[in-house]
């Protein structure tokens, strides 16, 4: 008996959504509980939104949408059974649901028996299922949506863009009020995650900065738990995020990434050069007793023994971090072992801040608020270190030849960054252009001939054309 496709849109009570003859057209099968009915009713929601028609049959569907159940052995069968018949009917069939979740070994159950699914998802996967009718089915165009590019309305240069992986923080830094305005830690599904990343990568992103409040914390709140990428299981978690962001060929950089032991995992991956050599970690402190009164996350870390790990893995690593200096109930002596941490750690890139009470913070209750003198003074002696230390490690780069990102384009002087240098926040590399064209977002080698605390200056040393073609390339490979 062939299967009746869920009914036309009338019939589930959506507002009638005029489909023209052209309309793609879409079948959809769903099966199981009310849980997933109510995701059949959101994925037909979203595409009738869209403008896609759907179908009674699968001779009028252009492609068939099977929502599966995987609860009991009679639902497996069923649901595999429906998914045959659509491939026999219709033969582009994408799969859902419960059923979709389950492995038989490495692999996906469904597409173990039914190797002709375009592709298969596990259940509350509505935007992946959207977006896999997209790329099989492309949407018809829509005179107002289409005018926003799909990875929505960016406020950043066309070539970088920040990537937002969670809202929220689940510690309670004594001198940080985000948590009351933000909240707890929430993190985005990776699917989502990136799916926004594989967009900015088609609309000409060739770097993305990857934020949030505790970078590293990503997935926590969840669990790690499974959701798809491509069709693929993968656990909401740091490490496997950026695994699947080095997939996209271009550069990738970690913001806000707290020293816990499991950090070590993407070091490697930095060393293959598969992401940027870059970990903005905000350290904010050395001393035992002033990160325990700041209540930091990871204060109980060995972090110099870590950045020595860190250096040994991947020698080119930049790190970056912030500090407070001032902090209340900080002594001289805390202070100096503060200095003592700097010039032992010999980071690359540091902002330091003068401690400052923001309203409603537990730190402004703490004993020993120091006067403003000597916290800015604290703050002026740090830099100081800080700066020899910056110029010592850059003048290590002249007479180097740097990969540097382009920024901005003059006459015949542009200004780029190299993988060491996150926009705003870090140096730049002004180089002489030899007359050649350049683009923001071409990403090229400089001779380095000097250096500042800060910038590095030099020439273009060429291989302009071949850069753009491997990225485009690239972009190419990651689209597939
Ligand atoms: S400073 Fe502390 S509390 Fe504030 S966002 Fe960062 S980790 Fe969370």
């Amino acid at each position: 008996m062939t299967r009746r496709l869920l009914p036309k849109a009338r019939d589930l009570r959506l507002p009638s959504v005029a489909a023209t003859s052209k309309s793609p057209t879409v079948g959809f099968v769903s099966l199981g509980c009310p849980k997933a009915l109510v995701d059949s009713e959101r994925i037909i929601t979203q595409l009738r939104a869209e403008g896609y028609a759907m179908s009674a049959s699968y001779e009028g569907a252009d492609l068939v949408i099977v929502n599966t159940c995987g609860f009991i052995d009679a639902a497996v069968a069923e649901s595999l059974e429906a998914i045959g018949e659509a491939l026999a009917a219709n033969g582009k069939v994408i799969v859902t649901g419960c059923l979709g979740a389950r492995r038989d070994g490495a692999e996906s159950l469904v597409a173990k028996v039914h190797p002709k699914v375009l592709a298969v998802t596990g259940p509350q996967a509505t935007d992946e299922v959207l977006a896999l009718v997209h790329a099989h089915l492309p949407k018809p165009h829509d005179p107002f949506t289409d005018l926003v590019p799909p990875a929505g309305i960016k406020l950043t240069p066309r070539h970088y863009a920040y990537l937002k992986i969670a809202e929220g923080c689940n510690h309670r830094c004594t001198f940080c009020i985000i948590p009351s305005m933000r909240g707890d830690l929430v993190s985005r599904p990776i699917g989502e995650v990136m799916r926004e990343a594989e967009a900015l990568v088609k609309q000409g992103v060739r770097e993305i900065l990857v934020i949030s409040q505790d970078t590293s914390a990503y997935g926590v709140d969840v669990r790690y738990k499974l959701d798809f990428v491509g069709g693929r299981a993968v656990r909401t978690r740091m490490a496997t995020l950026v695994q699947e962001l080095a997939r996209l060929g271009v550069w990738v950089r970690l913001h806000y990434v707290y020293p816990y032991p499991h950090v070590d995992e993407v070091i490697p991956l930095m060393a293959e050069g598969k992401v940027l050599p870059y970990l903005d970690v905000p350290f904010q402190h050395s001393h035992p007793r002033v990160l325990k009164a700041m209540k930091r996350p990871a204060c109980g870390e060995r972090n110099l023994e870590r950045i020595r790990s860190w250096r040994a893995i991947c020698p080119e690593l930049t790190i970056r971090s912030t500090f407070i200096a001032g902090f209340p109930g900080e002594t001289e002596a805390e202070f100096e072992h503060l200095l003592g941490f700097l010039r032992e750690a010999q980071l690359d890139r540091v902002g330091c801040f003068a401690y400052s009470p923001v309203e409603g913070a537990a730190a402004n209750a703490l004993p020993g608020q120091l006067p403003e003198e000597v916290r800015e003074e604290r703050r002026a002696r740090f830099m100081q270190v800080q700066e020899e230390i910056s110029a010592q490690r850059l003048a290590r780069k002249v007479g180097s030849r740097q990969r540097v990102i382009v920024d901005e384009v003059g006459a015949t002087v542009a200004t780029g960054r190299t993988a060491a240098d996150a926009p705003e926040i870090d140096g730049v590399v002004r180089f002489r252009t030899r007359r050649r064209r350049l683009q923001p977002g071409d990403i090229v080698e400089v001779n380095i001939e000097s250096s500042t605390a800060h910038d590095l200056q030099g020439v273009l040393a060429g291989a302009v054309a071949a850069e753009r073609s491997t990225l485009r390339r690239r972009r190419t490979a990651a689209a597939i």
